[in-house]
């Protein structure tokens, strides 16, 4: 199968082209020319199938043949090898826990995903990879787990100076090894916008192998599909169809989704909730499209100010909105209301959401009229409530307990290189060292 650039439908890649490179020379993000549908009656009888097994067949399709099938599935087995359990929260409310991997975010299903089919692919190559990863918090440390000790790939993790959690600042300067923290003086936006300048500066790319390792990789997003199957298949058989409600920064998890529907999966509609960072809900409320600077927030994973995938999904619509507007709903909320939410759910549900969850919660009950009896409601918990232990522990008013995974980050040394924001000095830094 090909892939083509959302700057150019009618330029075609290979997968592994599309994996190495990230972004397409033009600067656009790679897209399959096809989201290849699954059979039918592997939807209906998803319940025999383990999650790898799912995850496989998904990933078989967009792969084509470029991995061997038993490549592929080793990749599968060594990146997926933790569970995405549903929890019911009440007749028909249900959150995905996707916070079971090593870094306790949903970004470990991609990172590692990615992290392997990367090696799998440049392992035979004299030329090390160099991976640039900007992050607004938990994106660096899935990556820098999903990499670590990967052979011949060095990883960069740009971060905001004191604009992440601290367990995610320890989580993403202690490990070591092939992995570099770079804590840049700025915002997010301007992390992503000095790896963005770097893919296309010419005299950069001549010198070294370059990749990312956002959301804009494709093997990072494919994997983020196989989880909206897993979910379907353990709801109660009374349940048709689902609604997924998806928090939301630079829309990869959403785009994965909307991946999963056109695959067959029967989802009804999408919603996207952001924070106070709303540039989405407003272009889906409006067609209106103001991209700005980020404002910090505690759901801080979705402080974005441009979201990254929109170009991608505009692709999979055609740029119609009507129709995006049909099978995506949006809705923004305040810090506030997300803070009274988590305690609200605590004593209600004795449930801990983190923020990011509570912020999806939110816009989940706002349109839950909206939806029949045989739908079930499903929210993505993006995030274990521990990483945002200081924000949920005000909201609950009570002392909680670190995850062990968290307890052991923090008893490491931060390890990282300061740099101001501004794109010639990161150059600079990158060329010498
Ligand atoms: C990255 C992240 C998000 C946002 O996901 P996108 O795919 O960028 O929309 C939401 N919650 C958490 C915890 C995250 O780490």
């Amino acid at each position: 199968m090909n892939y083509y650039s959302t700057n150019n439908v009618k330029a075609k890649f290979t997968f592994k082209e599309a994996v190495v490179h990230g972004l397409a020379p033009d600067g656009g993000l790679y897209m399959p020319e096809l989201i290849p549908p699954l059979q039918k009656d592997f939807i209906k009888n998803l319940k025999n199938y383990l999650f790898e097994e799912i995850a496989f067949e998904i990933a078989k399709g967009f792969v084509d043949e470029e991995i061997n099938n038993s490549d592929l599935s080793d990749i599968i087995k060594s990146s997926i090898n933790f569970p995405a359990p549903i929890h019911k929260l009440s007749d028909s409310t249900f959150i995905l826990e996707l916070f079971h991997g090593p870094t306790l975010a949903f970004k470990d299903f991609g990172a590692r995903f990615m992290a392997r089919t990367m090696s799998h692919f440049v392992k035979d190559s004299k030329d090390e990879l160099n991976i640039l990863v900007a992050t607004s918090g938990d994106t660096g440390s899935a990556v820098a787990n999903g990499f670590y000790n990967a052979e011949g790939i060095n990883v960069y993790i740009l971060y905001p100076s004191g604009k992440v959690s601290e367990s995610q600042e320890k989580q993403l300067t202690t490990m070591g090894g092939n992995i570099t923290a770079l804590e840049i003086n700025g915002t997010f936006d301007d992390c992503q916008r000095i790896v963005k300048e770097a893919f296309v500066d010419s005299e950069l790319t001549e010198k070294l192998n370059l990749s990312s390792a956002n959301s804009i990789n494709i093997s990072r997003l494919l994997p983020q599909s196989f989880y909206y199957f897993e979910a379907f298949k353990q709801l109660p058989p009374k349940f048709e169809k689902a609604v997924f409600c998806v928090p939301s920064g630079n829309l990869g998890n959403l785009t994965a989704g909307l991946f999963a529907k056109k695959m067959g999966l029967p989802i009804e509609y999408f919603i996207s909730a952001t924070n106070s960072n709303s540039v989405f809900t407003e272009f889906i409320n409006s067609g209106r499209y103001a991209p700005r600077e980020s404002i910090k927030t505690f759901s801080n994973a979705m402080d974005v100010g441009t979201p990254s995938n929109l170009d991608r999904i505009k692709r999979l619509y055609q740029n119609d909105i009507e129709k995006m507007r049909c099978e995506i709903k949006s809705s923004s909320h305040s810090d506030p209301d997300t803070l009274s939410n988590i305690k609200r759910i605590y004593e209600k549900h004795n449930y801990i959401l983190d923020p990011h969850g509570s912020v999806g919660y939110l816009a989940m009950e706002k349109f839950s009229n909206n939806s029949s009896l045989n739908t079930a409601k499903i929210l993505l918990e993006t995030a274990h409530h521990s990483k945002f232990l200081d924000v949920v522990e005000q909201a609950v008013n009570k002392k909680l307990e670190l995850h062990p995974t968290l307890r052991e980050s923090f008893s490491k040394e931060k390890i990282s290189t300061q740099l101001s924001n501004k794109y010639s000095v990161f150059k600079e830094y990158l060329i010498c060292s």
